[in-house]
């Protein structure tokens, strides 16, 4: 960035949008889906990564390309392995709101080094404990969509 004024702008305009508004719709599987029947989710949808989600519908996981392609080092029966085996899972799972801004979900991708956060609602059950609804997710496509959008606008008006 070559001026202080750039980087003040760039950083008011991306705390002006919320993830809400720049979320696109989450591609989620069962954990009990087979490995198998993930991937073909995962070209299907045209997804990077996919969300699993608990027998009550509640987050418990992510997996990525990386996930998938790690299988074929071992010997893992693909189609009889369910996805909840491969994945990363709760608590382990970085997620954003729909309320949170832009800049913050940005810096959670860029801290973590990963492609996609799932959008998510928080419940609490009856026994207290957090529940996480995936209600979106958000990807570094989003964020490149959003700075194209922006710079349209600009040359536009
Ligand atoms: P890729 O596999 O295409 O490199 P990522 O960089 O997003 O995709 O994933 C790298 C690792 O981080 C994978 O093991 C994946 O399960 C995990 N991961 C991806 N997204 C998240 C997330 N939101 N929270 C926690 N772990 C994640």
């Amino acid at each position: 960035i070559k001026s202080e004024g750039a980087q003040g702008a760039i950083r008011k305009i991306l705390c002006q949008y919320r993830v809400k508004d720049v979320k696109s719709m989450p591609v989620v599987v069962k954990d009990t889906s087979s490995i198998y029947d993930a991937i073909v989710t995962l070209f299907t949808e045209d997804a990077g990564t996919i969300y699993v989600t608990d027998r009550d519908g509640y987050l418990a996981g992510v997996v990525s390309r990386k996930d998938f392609l790690k299988t074929t080092l071992g010997h893992i029966d693909i189609y009889k392995v369910p996805v909840s085996v491969i994945m990363t899972r709760m608590p382990n799972i970085i997620v954003t709101t729909p309320d949170e801004t832009v800049i913050e979900a940005v810096k959670k991708i860029v801290e973590h080094e990963i492609d996609s956060l799932p959008v998510v609602k928080k419940y609490i059950d009856e026994n207290g404990d957090e529940k996480l609804e995936v209600v979106g997710r958000i990807t570094k496509t989003n964020i490149a969509r959003l700075l194209l959008d922006l710079a349209n606008q600009k040359k536009e008006g």
